[in-house]
């Protein structure tokens, strides 16, 4: 169990919970917080009896919630999701149900530690891509998957993946799949030569960025498996237990002259260290242009592979991260933790 918590092993998440001493917070294995010395360690076999003993549950990880049945309010935002699996659930929405929209929208960021519109990309992600990884049509897949229709999943696919499910057998596919990582799930999307994307399920703008990817190349996204996919699965694996200072899976770098120089500057800081906007503007012999770094940064389509979680202001303060903030302190505080080592 110490080994499972020091390694931020989240295979075992669920088992046990791990209550720190010093702190008086408990958490499930995989936490992102620091993790603590054994000497502070002591084990629960669940949530409930680490609350018996006088544990707080931790913010981070939120270790109740693998006991505690998600409030009421929380509950029927779920099925608002399953129900409507195309569109966006939107606040004037919940205000006719008679939802009070800003009392839903902070349930359930607590509960889940994500925000609910995160919560419905991903969530609109993952069915379709589980459903279609079965290699069923859609008709068959729609019902077992929680969508009430066949049109409604349909237009879900067609809305993250670009065609009709029926109609993908026709055109050129490039593979997609899925990570689990201590940090949430990651959508990698590569060809034959490299890999074109890899994000975190819950990112904003994914959408739009697999919507480019599709019409820049003239194809369809579909789960599936390559070599490039194969190769960052056993490399964000590495990286993740620390043990991986530098991805090696090839890359395609598509974007602006700009921002590829940008992207290019970016892969060369070396892991475990940061560097501000300013510095990378400098490099480029362009002084003026920090905030243009800054939106090249944010551009970014290969989370970790190009490490633009490594760019902090010049007062070295973080900053704006795609992924989120929390998971940019994470990246760095990983890399810093396991930098001597490599
Ligand atoms: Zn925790």
């Amino acid at each position: 169990m110490i080994r499972v918590i020091t390694e931020r092993d989240t295979s075992f998440a669920g088992l046990f919970v791990v209550g720190v001493k010093s702190t008086g917070i408990f958490c499930r294995p995989g936490c992102p917080a620091r993790t603590p010395r054994p000497k502070q360690m002591e084990f629960f076999a669940t949530a409930g009896e680490a609350l018996k003993a006088g544990y707080r549950a931790c913010r981070r990880c939120r270790p109740k919630d693998i006991v505690e049945k998600p409030p009421a309010l929380v509950e029927q935002l779920e099925t608002l999701v399953r129900n409507n699996p195309a569109s966006r659930i939107t606040s004037e929405m919940l205000r006719k149900m008679g939802i009070d929209p800003s009392t839903a929208r902070r349930q359930f960021q607590r509960y889940y530690g994500i925000s609910f519109s995160g919560y419905q990309r991903a969530t609109r992600l993952g069915t379709a891509h589980r459903a279609m990884s079965n290699g069923e049509s859609a008709g068959n897949t729609s019902f077992d998957t929680g969508y009430e229709s066949t049109s409604g999943f349909s237009a879900a696919v067609r809305k993250l993946f670009g065609e009709p499910p029926t109609r993908i057998a026709e055109q050129k596919c490039l593979p997609a799949r899925l990570y689990e990582t201590p940090l949430g799930a990651m959508i990698g999307i590569a060809d034959d030569l490299g890999v074109h994307l890899l994000e975190f399920v819950d990112r904003r703008r994914l959408a739009s960025e697999i919507k480019h990817i599709r019409g820049s190349l003239n194809c369809v996204i579909v789960p599936g498996k390559n070599l490039p996919l194969d190769q960052l699965a056993l490399e964000l694996e590495e990286y993740f237990a620390g043990n991986l200072p530098e991805f090696t899976v090839p890359i395609h770098i598509a974007g602006t002259t700009f921002e590829c120089a940008v992207w290019n500057e970016l892969r060369r800081i070396p892991y475990g260290t940061t560097v501000s906007y300013k510095d990378i503007a400098h490099r480029l012999n362009r002084v003026g242009a920090v905030r243009a770094v800054g939106r090249a940064n944010g551009a970014n389509k290969l989370a970790l592979l190009v490490p633009c979680h490594r760019v902090v202001r010049a007062d070295g303060s973080l900053c704006g991260y795609g992924g989120g903030l929390w998971r940019k302190k994470w990246l760095i505080r990983h890399e810093q933790q396991h930098r001597k080592s490599h």
